[in-house]
């Protein structure tokens, strides 16, 4: 491999210390850290920095807006790059959205996922989603309730295109980590009762949960995948927000 820029260089130092501390969380709650997925979320940087996160080892990225990843995705179409969607998507940008990105971890109502059956069935593919889960009773956040979910669990049509792989959460902005941790087990126990329910289109084995403040103790409780960002350009990027 070629010499990699100082700012790889130092992308891939600060996701080694993320890949640490995860696989320490995941020891402390007697789980493997592998099986922890580290989505690197390049949303607040143009192509050219999602390039050396790439280049830093990273090869599953998030984006928060469909326009976003649909242009990243196309200027690093020559790197194995697995996209995934974590910022909400308005029905019309469904399918756009469902040409490059592998899983959607943003579906917050019954209309978005009847959409994304539709969208997915028209391109002859299944689709991967997570559903978010407002767990933090945040009116900001968006989400399914998770007594919404509950209560409408055997009810909603069986989407053939569509496969539910998990629940997505995330935690309240200002709560600290213990409401963070109350959270995050609210998502674990509301999935754990949903998968008691069986369903044949859905698969509930993932938990989307944790961003750069609060990983670890997402991973305590449970994450299969975190979504972080801003920890990763520590020293490498400068941020501006
Ligand atoms: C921005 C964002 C993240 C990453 O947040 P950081 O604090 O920068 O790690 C994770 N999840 C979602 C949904 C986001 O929008």
């Amino acid at each position: 491999m070629a010499e990699i820029s100082p700012t790889a260089k130092r992308i891939a130092e600060n996701a080694a210390e993320v890949r640490r501390r995860i696989a320490a969380a995941a020891a402390r709650a007697g789980r493997s850290g592998e099986a922890v997925k580290l989505v690197a979320v390049t949303k607040y940087f143009g192509s050219e920095v999602a390039r050396q996160v790439v280049e830093a080892g990273c090869n599953v990225l998030g984006e928060n807006r469909p326009q976003e990843l649909e242009r990243k995705a196309a200027d690093l179409a020559d790197l194995p790059v697995e996209w995934h969607l974590i910022g909400s998507l308005q029905k019309n940008k469904v399918r756009k959205v469902l040409a490059s990105a592998s899983l959607i971890h943003s579906v917050d109502d019954w209309p978005l996922l009847a959409a994304i059956q539709s969208a997915s069935a028209a391109l002859g593919k299944t689709a991967a989603v997570l559903l978010e889960v407002n767990c933090s009773g945040d009116a900001t956040k968006h989400g399914f309730s998770p007594e919404g979910l509950e209560q409408a669990w055997e009810a909603w049509p069986a989407h053939p295109n569509v496969r539910v792989r998990g629940l997505m959460t995330m935690a309240a902005l200002d709560g600290g980590p213990e409401v963070a941790r109350a959270n995050f087990a609210a998502l674990r126990n509301l999935r754990d009762r949903l998968a008691a329910r069986t369903r044949p289109d859905v698969e509930l084995r993932e938990l989307s949960m944790g961003m750069s403040g609060d990983y670890e103790i997402a991973v305590e409780e449970g994450a299969t995948i975190v979504r972080v960002g801003t920890a990763l350009y520590e020293g490498a990027v400068a941020m501006s927000h």
